[in-house]
Order: C-alpha cells, then structure tokens, then sequence
C-alpha cells in the first residue's frame, strides 16, 4: 500500500469504526481465514467488526474461531444490510472485483457511500480507496500478517488471528508446496506457530474431516478423468447426477482438480463441475510453471484468478463446455509443452 494512504488508513482507525468485512462467494480457506483473522485483530483494537459471508462454506472450515459471528448474506439478509448500512468502512478481501460476490451482494455494494479498502492478490483488481495488492504474495492471509505488520501491531497476533491465517496460508499454497511459497512466508508461518497456530490440530480439522461419501465422490473424479498427453493436459468431470449420487456437500470438490495435476508430465489440469441448481458449469483450472491458466480462464471461461490458478464458468451443457475445452487445446500445443514439467 502506498505510505500516503497506508497513513491516511491509520488516522481513520486511530478512532474506534464500525466495518464490515467481506470475502469472496463460495468461500475457501483464504477467504474465511483473512476475514475472520482481520475481524479478531479489529475487535482487538476496539473496533466493532462485521463479516458477512456472502453464501455457504465447507463444513471443514466451520470449526475456524469467530466463525459462529460471521452472517451470512443469502439467509441472514436483514441482519447483512443493517451492518452494512451501519458501518463506517467496508474492508475487501481475496477478491479483485465485486462481481465476485455475486449480483445480489454486488448491487448492494455497488450503492455503499463510504470507502472501501481492499486486501488481495489475484490480479485484475478493480480500483478501491485503500489498495493493498500484490499478486506475487500466495495467499490474503499472509497479506492479513504484512498489513497487521504495517499497523505495527503484530504483538497483537494471538492465537485465534494466528490460527485463522495460518489455515489461509496452508489452503491457497496447497500445504506450502506451490511456487508461491517463499522463504517469507515459511517465517510468518513459524510465527504464527509461536503465536499459538497448532499446526497439527489445523490440517487434522481441514484435510482429515472427510466424510465416506466424499471419498466415493473423489474415486468417481478419478474414474472420469481424460488424459490428453500431447497437451500435457488431463480433466476430471462431475455430473450433477453423480454428485447427487455420492450426497455432495459444498467444498467436497475442493482440491480435487489437483490429482489431473499429479499425473507426472502433466501441466494442465481442469475440473469441469455441473450444477444444475445455478444452471453453469463451474471449472477450476490449475498449471505448472508458465502456462498462465488466468489468461486462459478470462479469455474463454468468464473468469480469471492467478497463473497457476484459476476459476471460471460455462453457461453450455457440460458436453458442449468439454469440447469447446479440447478444440482449444490445439492452439496452445506449444506453450503447454514448454511449460515447466518436473
Ligand atoms: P477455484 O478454482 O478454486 O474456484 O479458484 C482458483 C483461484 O481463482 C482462486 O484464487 C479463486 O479466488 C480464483 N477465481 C475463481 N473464479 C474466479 C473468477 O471468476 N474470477 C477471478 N478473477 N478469479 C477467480
Ligand atoms: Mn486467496
């Protein structure tokens, strides 16, 4: 953030505000993470925080401290507009635009009077008041740390904010092995260890909380997967029927485009998911090294993200959205064979 605004920032919370604090739709652990570890360290300072939630999340993060505070926008309207009316600023994190909040919670925001100040690092972002963005950072939530760092406060970390970041940091860098893992962030990790993040306790509540139906849901992922070796290139598709099937319940795909990317000599792995409830195709895309799957969501998939990772949708049937995907696969035979491959 530049100095200017970073110290405008501190006049205006050097009196106790009322704010609200948002994450992106279809929360993951970075989002939950960054607003709930933003929401105990204002509470700290004697602020009056709000997060609002704009639908659900996975049941895996439900246990994250402060979570039971949180409304949620879809079923807890009233109460969501009245905190947004009341508050004095609107803090946004993990997101680059707000669409990404879907078009109720948009057009809400969209007539908000006062300033907004956004904390994020996917790319594209729109322009905010307060800016603080850095898409070379792997996660919100070690922004959370720098930011809590800028205010001069880090001594305020205690155990709930270091457990919400740490649980950010561990889920957008995929356990602390993708590229966007630094040397800095491996010393705020350790830090919040010191500050109370039980490190074993967290990935125990996010990555063994399953349940037998989503294990049957993963073996089907993994049945249904294509591979495309000569784009480096495998999918995983889910029907609507298949995930009734196996008793889906949000989050229960999250991860799973990852196995696509496991297959050795594979740099392009992509999800196609169907939900007939919202009627579109959700895909997540994931590469190795630099083919940027961001450019390559925005340009057809309606969506956007980082390099190596990124969202989309498709308004086609899932057959139409699968070969509109491998007609495009030509056209970047080259650069998907010259993307890094361990
Ligand atoms: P996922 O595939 O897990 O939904 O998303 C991967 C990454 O891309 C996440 O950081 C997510 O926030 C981002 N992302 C997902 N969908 C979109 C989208 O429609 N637009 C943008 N800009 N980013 C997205
Ligand atoms: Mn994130």
């Amino acid at each position: 953030m530049i100095q200017e605004k970073l110290e405008e920032l501190k006049t205006f919370l050097s009196s106790p505000k009322s704010m609200v604090i948002v994450g992106h739709r279809n929360p993951d652990g970075d989002a939950m993470g960054s607003t709930l570890a933003l929401y105990h360290y204002f509470k700290q300072k004697g602020h009056k925080p709000t997060v609002v939630v704009p639908n659900e999340y996975p049941e895996f993060l439900h246990w994250l401290p402060g979570s039971k505070s949180t409304y949620r926008f879809d079923w807890q309207n009233n109460q969501s507009q009245r905190a947004i009316k009341g508050s004095d600023i609107i803090f946004l994190l993990d997101f680059n635009a707000l669409h990404r909040l879907g078009s109720d919670m948009q057009n809400t925001l969209e007539k908000y009077p006062n300033d907004f100040a956004m904390i994020d690092h996917h790319q594209q972002p729109d322009d905010f008041t307060y800016m603080y963005s850095d898409t070379s950072i792997c996660s919100t939530c070690q922004m959370v740390y720098h930011f809590i760092e800028m205010m001069g406060d880090v001594d305020l970390i205690d155990a709930d904010i270091a457990t919400c970041l740490y649980t950010g940091i561990m889920t957008d860098t995929g356990s602390f092995r993708f590229r966007s893992t630094t040397s800095t962030t491996h010393r705020v990790i350790a830090d919040l260890i010191d500050k109370g993040a039980e490190n074993d306790r967290i990935h125990n509540n996010v990555y063994d909380a399953n349940s037998y139906g989503r294990l049957l849901l993963l073996g089907q992922s993994l049945s249904n997967l294509k591979i495309y070796p000569e784009y480096k290139t495998a999918f995983i598709t889910l029907t609507d029927a298949e995930k009734k099937k196996f008793d889906f319940q949000k989050g229960d795909t999250e991860g799973v485009v990852n196995y696509a990317l496991s297959l050795k000599g594979i740099v392009f792995g992509v999800i196609f998911i169907e939900d007939k409830e919202q009627q579109i195709i959700k895909i997540s895309f994931r590469s190795k090294g630099s083919f940027s799957v961001n450019e390559f969501a925005r340009k057809y998939f309606n969506g956007g993200g980082h390099d190596n990772a990124a969202g989309g949708k498709s308004l086609d049937s899932l057959d139409e959205t699968i070969k509109k995907f491998v007609e495009l696969l030509p056209a970047y035979q080259e650069q998907l064979n010259e993307s890094y491959e361990a």
